[in-house]
């Protein structure tokens, strides 16, 4: 089972989150066929999501976008308060050499952006936007908090592929100085989170979210909140219907003058949905009478 923990550390204000999601990026490797760099490229825009997702408010939705110009192209996931994930990779069918013995996001994502876009609620949104630092993701979130933000942090994020292409560990931690920290403390920090192993080796290991919170932090840590991460699309035919009627009218007629039944395939997911013509065509019209009321 996927664990998120959320806590305080004992004797300092710092908020830590630790997360252990193997099975969950191992699903999504194997739905989306990823190959080993695109896997680990993957797996950190998953994690991330998720850390990101553990300071929402109930009801509330994170969308974490890295766009670049490597051969990867870009990595979506979006995750709910109940850190319930879902992603898709732009190109998953790659693969680069390692570099310094790890697999090369880096290379792989290139230089761009990182997007993150948070639905609040009640049609209300964010969005925030940094030009990536590194590709690595880890230090580009880490990068996000500070300008975006305005929250000092510390992220790390890991994944492990195996010689079989499964993913055999993931996780991450991220530490956000509360206000009230010490220059101390930021400092004794730094110095410790340079010392640390990878987050995918402590995983690795059979460290759980707990032990790596206080393996990242040196310090006793108060938990405050845990939840369960699932790998999750809500996608149902009523949303797939919904997304081609967003087309517009043109491209509906379109594909209903093919005159054959269509295949929707979700691009969080894979499922596949079946429209027949006459759905297809009972949508054209609803649309057509939709423009006509609002231009009447
Ligand atoms: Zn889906």
């Amino acid at each position: 089972m996927d664990i998120l923990l959320k806590g305080m550390a004992k004797e300092e204000p710092l908020l830590v989150v630790g997360l252990v999601d193997t099975e969950t990026v191992e699903k999504a490797r194997s739905i989306h066929d990823t190959y080993p760099t695109a896997s680990a490229a993957f797996g950190r825009v998953i994690s991330g999501a998720i850390l990101l997702s553990s300071i929402l408010k109930e009801g509330q939705r994170v969308i974490l976008q890295v766009v670049g110009d490597g051969p990867l192209r870009g990595i979506v996931a979006e995750a709910d308060w109940l850190c319930r994930v879902r992603g898709y990779v732009k190109r998953p069918h790659i693969h680069l050499g390692l570099k310094d013995g790890k697999l090369d996001v880096g290379r792989a994502i290139g230089k761009g952006f990182l997007n993150v876009a948070k639905d609040l609620g009640l049609r209300e949104y964010y969005h925030g936007n940094v030009p990536l630092q590194t590709g690595e993701i880890a230090t580009d979130l880490a990068y996000y908090f500070r300008v975006s933000e305005q929250i000092p942090a510390a992220v790390s994020l890991g994944v492990y592929v195996d010689i079989d292409n499964s993913v055999k560990a993931s996780g991450g931690f991220m530490v956000h100085a509360l206000p009230g920290v010490s220059d101390e403390t930021i400092e004794y920090l730094e110095e410790r989170l340079k010392g640390l192993l990878p987050v995918s080796s402590m995983v690795l290991n059979g460290l759980g979210p707990k032990e790596i919170m206080e393996e990242a932090i040196g310090l006793p840590v108060e938990i405050l909140e845990r939840r369960d991460v699932l790998y999750y699309c809500p996608c149902n035919k009523d949303r797939v219907l919904d997304a081609i009627v967003a087309l517009g009218e043109k491209d509906m007629e379109d594909i209903a003058h093919k005159g054959e039944n269509v295949n929707v395939q979700c691009q969080f997911c894979k499922t596949e949905y079946a429209i027949s013509q006459e759905e297809l065509l009972s949508l054209l019209f609803k649309a057509m009478d939709l423009n006509k009321q609002t231009e009447g």
